[in-house]
């Protein structure tokens, strides 16, 4: 119980990020930062409380791996690094926070199949977990 009541208190802390102008914000980084934290604590609520979801979602992102580890297109797509102006919350990373925006894997390179197993397994597990951390 403790993860999860500690996990709701992180979530209500870090539910707005800053509506400000300015780039770069230091609330939008620390934001951005507590979200990251977010989704790896949401993958362990997950583990524990929505598994069927969570393995649904670990199977399908160990897929999309493989493709894009093994894909041999020669136009891979090479994702621009954009500095992180937005907001980003843990339900909007696919893969990982850090494989998201990887330059060197890229999303293109999945097949039709996989990235909407992805993204149906991805959204399935975001309102499983979501719902434990209202
Ligand atoms: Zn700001």
């Amino acid at each position: 119980m403790f993860l999860l009541e500690d996990a709701r208190e992180h979530a209500k802390m870090y539910a707005r990020p800053c509506g400000c102008p300015r780039t770069p914000c230091h609330r939008r980084n620390m934001f951005n930062i507590a979200h990251i934290e977010l989704f790896y604590i949401a993958q362990a609520i997950g583990a524990i409380y929505a598994s069927d979801e969570q393995q649904a979602l670990d199977a399908a992102r160990r897929q999309a791996m493989r493709e894009m580890e093994s894909s041999t297109s020669k136009d891979v797509l090479v994702k621009p690094t954009r500095r992180i102006v937005k907001a980003i919350r843990w339900t909007e990373y696919l893969l990982t926070p850090e494989l998201d925006s990887s330059p060197t894997l890229s999303f293109k390179t999945l097949t039709k199949a996989t990235a909407t197993r992805l993204k149906r397994a991805h959204r399935a597990q975001v309102q499983a977990v979501g719902r434990l951390l209202r």
